[in-house]
């Protein structure tokens, strides 16, 4: 089907950019918002992002062009013209809920929808419409003209034709569209989950400090160290999402302590100036540990973080990667993915250097489970071994597919 004019609902963080990334392909853009403040908002935002970029070499004429393909509406009177629906509003389902049954209402019926949505149900979103078979989930990554993944989720009625409708527009914008099956927080997140989540652990337990988890976690393999990320996404949001996913996947996901200690002292990170990291005042820019981390470590360490047999395991960066790893075979055990999308998907989505499969494989799949095991001898659920992983190993396999 022949994208020509594609809508976004929701002018705020991931709307405006989204659409930058139409835009920036010559694509037409119909952006709403509930009211004139909140669509100026995501103008200004576009405005911003195309300064930037005129500012990095692109002419002034081309810029001036692509915001020529933006137009702004606090109505859905214009909706019938469009064949392709981004919504980006807040992540509530009443919102979404009253949302799409209006784009049901006002798009013509061969449109198709696609949700940014990070955490809903694309099938419940579906139900909310009378074409649940062109309902998709299309999960943009932040900032969305810059990230390269769009994680491309079918619901339970999305038809064939939909799923493919939406990788070929990811891949019009350039980006790596993946299929990733329904589950909770989709591949990506499920997997930056673990990792982020064990870093706490690590540092609730005092087997490595601040900028040494956040070294190793460099080092190994991404651009950013998890608590640094966390400060960036905001202690907050990370509470949020830790507890959706221990609400959905269970033991395995049980949220560190630390974040919710750090919550309720609102050392929430960059935007309270304070998190794992201290802030300078002026340029805002990282200023070592936060001193007043030590504080928060001391209250919620009560012998409860300790390993099984009281041990700590000694600290290497492969300890923040083991539970992402076995999470990733827990993936394709559940066919979440194709193998061959996994680590594309992560390196894209995440900035990985080296994705989760590719990490197994280097280490070798049976030293892989070793570890895996020798951690789940110390610290129980969080590391209990994918079957997947085991039978590779049992079956003598060195390369995943
Ligand atoms: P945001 O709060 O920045 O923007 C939401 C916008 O939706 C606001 O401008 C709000 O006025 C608007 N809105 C609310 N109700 C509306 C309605 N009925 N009609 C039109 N507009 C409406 O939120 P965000 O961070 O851009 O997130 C939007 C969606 O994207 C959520 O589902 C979120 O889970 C998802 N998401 C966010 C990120 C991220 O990093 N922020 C990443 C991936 C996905």
């Amino acid at each position: 089907m022949q994208i020509n004019r594609v809508a976004v609902v929701g002018a705020g963080t991931m709307g405006s950019s989204i659409a930058v990334a139409f835009i920036a392909k010559g694509i037409p853009v119909l952006l709403k918002d509930i009211d004139q403040a909140q669509v100026d908002k995501g103008l200004a935002n576009i405005d911003r992002l195309l300064k930037s970029r005129v500012d990095k070499g692109m002419p002034k004429k081309e810029a001036d062009a692509q915001r020529a393909l933006v137009e702004a509406t606090t109505e859905y009177s214009r909706f019938s013209e469009v064949d392709f629906v981004i919504e980006a509003v807040a992540e509530n389902i009443d919102i979404k809920k009253k949302v799409f049954e209006s784009l049901d209402e006002y798009c013509n019926v061969d449109a198709i929808f696609g949700s940014n949505t990070s955490s809903l149900s694309i099938t419940q979103i579906g139900s909310f419409t009378r074409r649940a078979d062109k309902v998709v989930g299309m999960h943009f990554f932040n900032p969305a003209h810059l990230m390269k993944l769009v994680e491309v989720i079918p619901g339970l009625e999305t038809s064939p034709e939909t799923v493919q409708t939406a990788i070929a527009l990811g891949q019009s914008l350039g980006k790596l569209a993946v299929r990733v099956e329904e589950c909770a927080s989709f591949l990506v997140n499920r997997l930056l989950g673990r990792y982020m989540n064990e870093a706490l652990w690590c540092l609730l337990e005092g087997v490595a400090d601040i900028e040494t988890i956040d070294k190793a976690a460099c080092d190994f393999a991404m651009p950013i160290g998890p608590l640094a990320l966390r400060d960036m996404n905001g202690a907050d949001i990370g509470l949020a999402v830790a507890k959706f996913n221990f609400q959905e996947y269970g033991e395995r996901f049980a949220p560190c302590p630390v974040l919710e200690a750090m919550v309720e002292k609102q050392m929430l990170g960059q935007k309270t100036m304070g998190g794992f990291y201290a802030y300078d005042k002026e340029t805002r820019k990282r200023a070592g540990a936060n001193p007043a981390m030590a504080e928060i470590l001391n209250t919620v360490r009560n012998g409860s973080h300790k390993s099984k047999d009281g041990k700590a395991i000694e600290f290497k960066a492969e300890r923040l990667f083991l539970p992402m790893i076995n999470e990733a075979f827990l993936c394709l055990q559940e066919r979440i993915c194709a193998p061959e999308d996994l680590d594309p998907a992560l390196c894209a989505g995440l900035g990985m250097r080296t994705g989760p499969l590719a990490m197994a494989t280097q280490m070798g799949l049976d030293n892989c489970l070793q570890q895996i095991e020798a951690h789940f001898e110390a610290y129980g659920e969080r590391f209990r071994p994918a079957p997947l992983l085991k039978r590779y190993v049992w079956g003598k396999r060195t390369t995943i597919s």
